[in-house]
């Protein structure tokens, strides 16, 4: 996926620029070249790509020239860390805003109400797929979901709406005989409505910009349902063209959330990126195939998190929402500002880093065959570790005193996973370099502003 290559290329000119001991006008210039060709090559609309260099050049440009000006080329590692730090975290901020429309707000969906949800988009876009998978994910969160069939433009949609809510047991709306959209619409929402659903889907007729009729319908339908949430799905595969159909849908309907698909293809991904920019509107889903599950609720700090190779805080305590409680969710967060990273949590990461979601199909897992067999091999390593160990009460690393103690562990451990003290210590070795990495991290206050910006 050509995302992959866009994250690998913007994540690469960045690990040049903080594995290097200068950091200077001609560093950031190389970055910031670097970064708007990829973005560019991945489709992204050309003004936007221009003023996040901007952004990019005003926010950090000063510190470059003043540390410089102080220190020279030979400055000492911790200015010169702070500084690396403080260009990625810009580059990392920019890359969210363009993915984060300023005007409107994401919708919330409110319980014990009627959410009525209209789906516009080209013919083709995947919209009716889409609206099954979105009906499938909130009904299994729970929520009381019906959908309503109001395109009568081409013949089997009916069926097709009818066949994916039967098979997700939802309730749906719709007409073999009835010509009049507007009618079948209105009279679906009310009838769900009266029955107390909670998200109401209306799916329309798909349509091309140039369609002045069917435009005018979808407006029509609009005016008569009155929805809480116009949701605009569109085609990743479409490039650049995707930015002027998306001014087309948003000037005549209230767009007021994304749906972007078929990003598991030949995607470039960036021109349906920028359609953000053009609806005013944030992506609300993604979608990366044919089947229901194949949608992934969106965050854009995750996504630029997960582009860039970056541990996806924030996707984390999304994931977490359902099935921990708060207080679990801060405690987390804390731990994580405090810089503690337990082999316990290395676990997890690992666990996280299997697990194929439509995230990680979308920009690549990043995992070769022999990554995924050496974290299974890691992870049978500390299946043999007892609850002291993994959750950090033993001092791995510590003075000589403590040496005979923890080779004995350390034979233990290879011993009851059939593995080397060798392959013990590795992997020991490993979870060091990722407890320091957080414990930088936690100090210059990420989790902390992670954990407050909740969606
Ligand atoms: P609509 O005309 O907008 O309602 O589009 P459909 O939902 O009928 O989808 C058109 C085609 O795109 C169908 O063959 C779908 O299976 C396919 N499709 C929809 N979403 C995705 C996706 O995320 N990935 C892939 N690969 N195919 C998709």
């Amino acid at each position: 996926m050509v995302l992959a290559e866009l994250g690998g290329k913007i994540a690469y000119g960045l690990s040049k620029l903080t594995s290097s001991s200068i950091v200077d006008a001609q560093a950031l210039e190389d970055l910031l070249s670097s970064i708007t060709r990829a973005l560019i090559e991945a489709d992204v609309n050309v003004n936007l790509v221009m003023q996040l260099k901007i952004n990019i050049q005003e926010r950090v440009g000063v510190a470059i020239e003043k540390h410089q000006e102080e220190h020279g080329n030979g400055s000492n590692d911790a200015t010169l860390l702070s500084l690396q730090k403080m260009v990625q975290k810009a580059v990392m901020d920019e890359l969210t805003v363009l993915l984060t429309p300023k005007k409107s707000k994401a919708y919330k969906m409110k319980r014990n109400k009627p959410n009525v949800m209209l789906f516009v988009g080209l013919q083709g876009a995947g919209k009716t797929t889409s609206i099954a998978k979105f009906a499938n994910y909130y009904q299994r969160k729970g929520w009381k979901v019906a959908m309503v069939c109001a395109d009568t433009f081409r013949a089997g949609a009916f069926d097709q709406l009818k066949q994916n809510a039967t098979k997700l047991r939802i309730p749906f709306y719709g007409s073999y005989t009835e010509a009049d959209p507007v009618l079948i619409a209105e009279e679906g929402v009310e009838q769900f409505v009266k029955d107390k659903y909670e998200i109401i889907i209306v799916d329309t007729s798909g349509r091309h910009k140039q369609e002045g009729a069917l435009f005018e319908e979808m407006q029509e339908i609009s005016a008569a349902i009155r929805p809480d949430n116009t949701i605009f799905v569109i085609d990743a595969t479409q490039g650049q063209a995707i930015y002027d159909q998306a001014m087309g849908f948003r000037e005549a309907v209230n767009v007021g959330s994304v749906i972007v698909t078929k990003l598991d293809g030949h995607a470039k991904g960036g021109g349906a990126l920028s359609a953000v920019a053009a609806t005013q509107s944030p992506i609300m889903f993604l979608g990366s195939g044919e089947k229901f599950d194949d949608f992934e609720l969106f965050s854009a700090q995750s996504f630029v998190s997960k582009l860039l190779g970056i541990g996806d805080v924030k996707g984390w305590e999304e994931e977490m929402k359902d099935v921990k409680t708060a207080a679990d969710k801060d405690e987390l967060m804390k731990k994580m500002s405090k810089g503690e990273f337990t082999l316990r949590d290395l676990y997890k990461q690992f666990e996280d880093q299997l697990m194929v979601t439509p995230m990680s199909k979308l920009i690549g897992q990043g995992l070769t065959e022999d990554n995924k067999k050496q974290l299974k091999k890691f992870m049978t390593i500390m299946d043999s570790m007892t609850n002291k160990e993994l959750d950090g009460k033993v001092d791995w690393h510590g003075k000589k005193g403590t040496d005979k103690s923890i080779e004995s562990r350390i034979k233990r451990i290879a011993k009851g996973s059939g593995t080397h003290p060798l392959e013990v210590k590795l992997l020991l070795q490993q979870h060091k370099q990722q407890e320091a990495m957080v414990s930088k991290m936690g100090k210059s206050g990420m989790f902390k502003g992670n954990a407050k910006q909740k969606q």
